[in-house]
């Protein structure tokens, strides 16, 4: 089972969620930190990190004595990222895509494959028991996503089988890489809190994430306070509330602290045991809605 923790906007407590989470799971488990832009999951669980490598995507590099400026790679790009003028053909790797499509089409081989570094992904141990995985994106890198998906790629060809379930901290938001994150998952967890701007922002997660047919569940943070909103929203849509930590000064501190919540607090230990069997239980609802769709 793989679980994505998102969240409409930032602070809302969602790495709180997923250490927790990790930290309570009762079978083989890894926790992956796609938030690439401001990883800080590694700042609760404290892994022991055992490997590391930079990630990097394929770029076009130019040999312009080859050229003939017959403009068919420019042609192609939708990015503006291989350009044609005149006599002058310019690249900029930066706001390349990596689709290869200039290379292939190139006639005079003038295009070849070159590298753009992306960031780092690191993976390790928390606890001796939780696998780690996390990518760290590099400064001045503008697009998260691929390196997102080369943290996924190296998650499955270092784990080993039985497969373990898998926690995703997702960046916050409902832009491309909230979205990239969510996909690999069986289930979205959307973490909030009942205030304006909580409430806003989960409504526009809550409608980004819908059309992609994954059942969603919702933990409530800083329960207690501002109004009864989340709630009637999510009664209104059948979304589950699986969980709510109540806004409370102990829990501020032990956050302060960098404390997973779970470990610190026997009370919030039991509140994410239930929470993992409200989503076991919530996976499982989806799949025999399946199977009874499928009949
Ligand atoms: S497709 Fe090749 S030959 Fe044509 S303009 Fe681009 S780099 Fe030059
Ligand atoms: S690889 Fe794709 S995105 Fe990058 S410059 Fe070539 S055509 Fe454009």
């Amino acid at each position: 089972m793989i679980v994505a923790v998102a969240s409409g906007k930032g602070g809302t407590g969602k790495t709180t969620v997923a250490a927790s989470l990790a930290w309570v799971w009762d079978r083989p488990v890894t926790a992956v930190d796609l938030d690439v832009e401001e990883p800080n999951l590694h700042l609760f669980l404290k892994p022991e990190i055992s490997g590391c490598e930079t990630a990097t995507m394929e770029v076009p590099v130019a040999d312009e004595s080859k050229c003939t400026y017959c403009r068919a790679c420019s042609d192609l790009c939708q990015f503006k990222a291989v350009s044609v003028l005149g006599s002058v053909l310019l690249t900029f790797p930066e706001m390349c895509h990596g689709c290869g499509g200039c290379i292939a089409v190139c006639p005079e081989k003038a295009l070849s494959a070159g590298a753009r570094e992306l960031g780092e992904i690191s993976w390790g141990r928390a606890a001796g028991r939780i696998g780690f995985f996390m990518g760290r994106l590099r400064v001045g890198e503008a697009m998260s996503p691929p390196l997102m998906r080369a943290v996924i790629a190296k998650l499955e060809q270092i784990r080993k089988e039985p497969a373990p379930d898998v926690i995703i901290d997702a960046p916050p938001g409902t832009s491309c890489p909230a979205i990239n994150a969510v996909l690999p998952s069986d289930l979205i967890l959307l973490v909030t809190e009942p205030t304006p701007f909580g409430f806003h922002d989960f409504r526009l997660a809550h409608e980004a994430f819908a059309p992609l047919g994954k059942p969603m569940g919702v933990v409530i943070n800083r329960a207690g306070l501002g109004d009864q909103s989340v709630q009637d929203y999510c009664r209104n849509r059948q979304l589950p509330i699986l969980a709510q930590i109540p806004f409370e000064r102990r829990l501020a501190e032990a956050y302060s602290k960098g404390h997973v919540l779970a470990e610190a607090l026997p009370d919030m230990h039991t509140t994410f045991t239930e929470l993992m069997a409200g989503l076991r239980g919530s996976a499982e609802d989806s799949r025999q809605r399946e199977v009874t769709a499928h009949a």
